[in-house]
């Protein structure tokens, strides 16, 4: 596909590089892919600009195999050497992508620079929060795109003219991404757990999410048998290399590089202030007073009703984010909240506000209604039924006459930030504690 190659003057050309869908279940790793394009770029003489993009794209999209991550990085070249680098891109996607998986449509596109607009950014930008359509890419890439290649299908494309024009809206942070041999793919990860605490502990403040303290999980090894050992999230990559320097591992790798990426940004979310605009396959932050009580299901999953006086929708806590459920479970009718977090409609559910975070702005004084004391002992009465009375459990006491009483529930929560475990964490999703970190730095 030919765009604007013949709007380049100078002999030397800028490009932007995205890759996207090279990865199944069963391997690979698109990092991967983008890692092997520059360490190739390298011995060719062509010169990466500023740091590779490591871009997470909407957390809710259903065709995602796992994170949504796609790739972009920015070259300087002669311009003659354009289709080189193009045999180069071509050559690694049918060594490495999952091409004989159906659903990995691997793709890469290739832009000049300066062709960049807020079209394409604003595209990009779409990708992170919403569903793109595809013909709006294909539309793009005909008019933008010096080369685009999709195999399998164009649904690939999307993420790579994301990741290829994606410019960071509210911020950015860094993994360093480590990769295995060939040989060492699929086998147990040999990286010391231990030293893996120890990292975390000596570069608190400039690294996040590595390990789940509260839960004692490390997070930075991957459960697929892909080419990634580990990756490690940080504020700065000075504190990302400390960290890898710290973590001992057993094993031999075939390097290690720095992304730039857009985890830990919220940037996926869009706020709204009615219940009525949150649309399925997005992520959303919204206000709202409590509207049931909490729900605890089978399979440990809390449910909440909120309103915002004209609609309600359930927010969920579900098993894997652990003690974050307490924070439901502590809910009253009458609270007053923020909320952050997916909403992915599913058959025979009502809508759901999957959540990543919440904030508790204010707590509303809660009346429960209570059996009666004894007035003989003090003792909490029990009824006898429907209709039937109460009877006092340690004396025997037993009154027709005595009603339910209320009391003013002591509240077993505090107004702020609650997030939801490392463990359970989405890639975008900002933890709360991130903000106090990012002041702390800047002052
Ligand atoms: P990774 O495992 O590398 O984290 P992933 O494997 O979860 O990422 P992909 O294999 O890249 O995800 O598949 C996601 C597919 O969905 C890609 O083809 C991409 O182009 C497409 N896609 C991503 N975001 C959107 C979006 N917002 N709208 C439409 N399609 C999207």
């Amino acid at each position: 596909m030919l765009g604007s190659l013949n709007t380049v003057v100078s002999e030397k050309i800028e490009i932007s590089v995205g890759i996207d869908d090279t990865d199944s279940p069963k391997g690979m790793c698109t990092t991967y892919v983008m890692y092997r394009l520059i360490e190739k770029a390298n011995t060719e003489g062509f010169k990466l600009v500023g740091m590779p993009r490591l871009v997470r794209l909407n957390p809710a999209c259903p065709f995602k195999t796992r994170g949504n991550a796609a790739l972009g990085a920015d070259f300087i070249l002669d311009y003659d050497k354009i289709n080189k680098f193009k045999e180069i891109l071509v050559d690694l996607i049918f060594d490495l992508a999952e091409i004989n998986e159906k659903k990995t449509n691997p793709a890469f596109v290739i832009i000049n620079k300066n062709d960049i607009d807020t079209n394409l950014v604003e595209f990009s930008r779409i990708a992170v929060k919403r569903i793109v359509n595809l013909n709006e890419a294909l539309n793009l890439l005909k008019s933008k795109a010096i080369f685009a290649f999709g195999y399998n299908g164009p649904r690939g494309l999307i993420g790579a003219l994301s990741a290829a024009a994606y410019d960071f809206p509210s911020g950015f942070t860094y993994e360093l991404i480590a990769y295995r041999i060939k040989e060492m793919r699929g086998k147990k990860r040999l990286v010391d757990e231990m030293s893996v605490y120890e990292a975390d502990i000596k570069t608190k403040g400039c690294t996040f999410d590595n390990v789940d303290q509260e839960n004692k999980e490390i997070k930075i090894t991957p459960h697929t048998p892909c080419p990634v050992l580990l990756g490690i999230r940080g504020l700065d990559p000075e504190c990302v290399k400390k960290a890898f320097s710290i973590i001992k591992i057993n094993e031999p790798i075939e390097g290690y590089i720095i992304y730039k990426t857009n985890q830990a940004t919220d940037d996926h979310i869009i706020e709204v202030n009615s219940i009525k605009e949150i649309e399925p396959l997005t992520s959303v932050s919204i206000k709202g007073k409590v509207a049931s009580m909490p729900a605890l299901i089978k399979g440990g999953h809390v449910f909440v009703e909120i309103t915002d006086g004209t609609d309600k929708i359930r927010i969920a806590a579900y098993e894997p984010t652990k003690n974050f459920r307490k924070v439901l479970i502590n809910l009253r009718p009458g609270d007053f909240i923020q909320v952050w977090g997916s909403y992915k409609p599913k058959d025979n559910e009502p809508p759901t506000i999957n959540l990543e975070k919440i904030r508790i702005i204010s707590i509303a004084p809660y009346v429960k209604l209570l059996n009666p004391l004894c007035p003989i002992c003090g003792t909490r009465m029990k009824s006898e039924g429907k209709g039937k009375g109460y009877q006092c459990p340690k004396c025997k006491y037993k009154t027709n006459s005595a009603e339910k009483v209320q009391e003013l529930e002591k509240r077993n929560l505090v107004p702020g930030f609650y997030d939801v475990p490392a463990r359970a964490r989405r890639h975008l999703s900002k933890p709360s504690f991130l903000e106090v970190l990012k002041d702390e730095r800047q002052s």
